[in-house]
């Protein structure tokens, strides 16, 4: 069992030190917020009094923070004290550049590095069910395995580092332009008169098949519980896949990748944020339409 050091123990990261404890690994914690350590240490995990007293006995160190910018200040108070030859873990979703620049960082340290998002959302943090994707040397992978096997169901090895926050976006850019299709085509179908339980028949068994529909239907009342369902309550928050369109539409400015349906996904979540929507659902986009909709013809 491994010593291990976890930072950001917010929404995800509590119940992902949680279920690494579960299965008997030694745990000390650490989080800017009172509070939350409090929270985990009812939980019966150590609370660590700095960043130097979380990361200088462990083995791997885990970080489950908000941002690339907030990742690099914390890797600076840590890198210089973590034992050689461990192991640092990223799991938050940062940008492909960040998270390659953390690689080269650590190396100088002789701390191993991997970068791996995930997905899944609090319950799947919860369940343990989360997928990893995961960016590194096959040697760093390896190690990592079995912590990924404590608090997920998958961990995907994508390739060198920075690759695991590269497939993070590309599948969360998916998602976002697939979530706007469905609730595109739900409200069509009501414009038309025709009813979302046929529309989820035909949908779910056709080529227009996709998890936004399958799993996570936007309407209420077809399909597995979901959002939908719960008055659109998260979930997973737009602001959340705002944050990933971003982070999706900065790396295809610098590749100079084409993702003109990445750009306009980004947009309209913006635009569902500005209007103070950023907690609800991102399936909840389907009342911006009906909305929209509805303002339009009335002009
Ligand atoms: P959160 O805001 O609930 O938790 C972040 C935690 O980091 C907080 O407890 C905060 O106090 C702590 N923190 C911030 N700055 C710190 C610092 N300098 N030092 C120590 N602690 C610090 O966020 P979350 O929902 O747990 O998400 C964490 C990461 O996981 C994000 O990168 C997010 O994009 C990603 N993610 C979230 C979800 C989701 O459904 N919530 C799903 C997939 C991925």
């Amino acid at each position: 069992m491994s010593k291990i050091g976890f930072i950001g123990l917010g929404n995800m990261g509590a119940p992902m030190a949680i279920n690494l404890a579960k299965v008997g690994h030694k745990l000390k914690c650490f989080d800017a917020s009172a509070d939350a350590m409090l929270a985990t240490s009812r939980h019966g995990l150590a609370s660590a009094t700095s960043f130097a007293d979380v990361v200088e006995d462990a083995d791997v160190v885990i970080l489950m923070l908000p941002s690339g910018s907030i990742v690099a200040t914390v890797a600076k108070e840590i890198l210089p004290v973590m034992k050689k030859g461990s192991l640092l873990i990223d799991c938050s979703t940062i940008d492909v550049a960040s998270a390659k620049s953390l690689q080269t960082v650590a190396a100088k340290f002789g701390v191993h590095c991997l970068d791996a998002p995930v997905s899944g959302g609090v319950g799947g943090a919860t369940a343990g069910t989360l997928t990893f994707m995961v960016g590194g040397s096959a040697k760093a992978f390896t190690v990592g395995a079995p912590l990924f096997e404590a608090m997920g169901q998958r961990a995907v090895h994508c390739g060198d580092g920075g690759s695991g926050q590269a497939a993070k976006i590309c599948n969360n850019m998916l998602l976002g332009i697939s979530m706007i299709g469905a609730c595109e085509a739900f409200s069509l179908a009501e414009s038309l008169g025709l009813s979302k339980e046929a529309l989820f028949k035909v949908i779910s068994t056709s080529s227009g098949s996709c998890w936004s529909v399958n799993t996570y239907c936007p309407v209420p009342g077809v399909g597995p519980k979901s959002p939908a369902d719960n008055n659109y309550k998260a979930g997973f928050a737009a602001n959340l896949m705002l944050k990933d369109l971003g982070l999706s539409q900065v790396a295809a400015s610098q590749t100079h990748a084409n993702t003109p349906l990445g750009a306009h996904a980004a947009k309209l979540y913006k635009q569902m944020v500005d209007e103070g929507l950023g907690d609800m659902d991102f399936s909840g986009i389907i009342t911006q339409m009906k909305t929209k909709v509805t303002t339009d013809a009335k002009k």
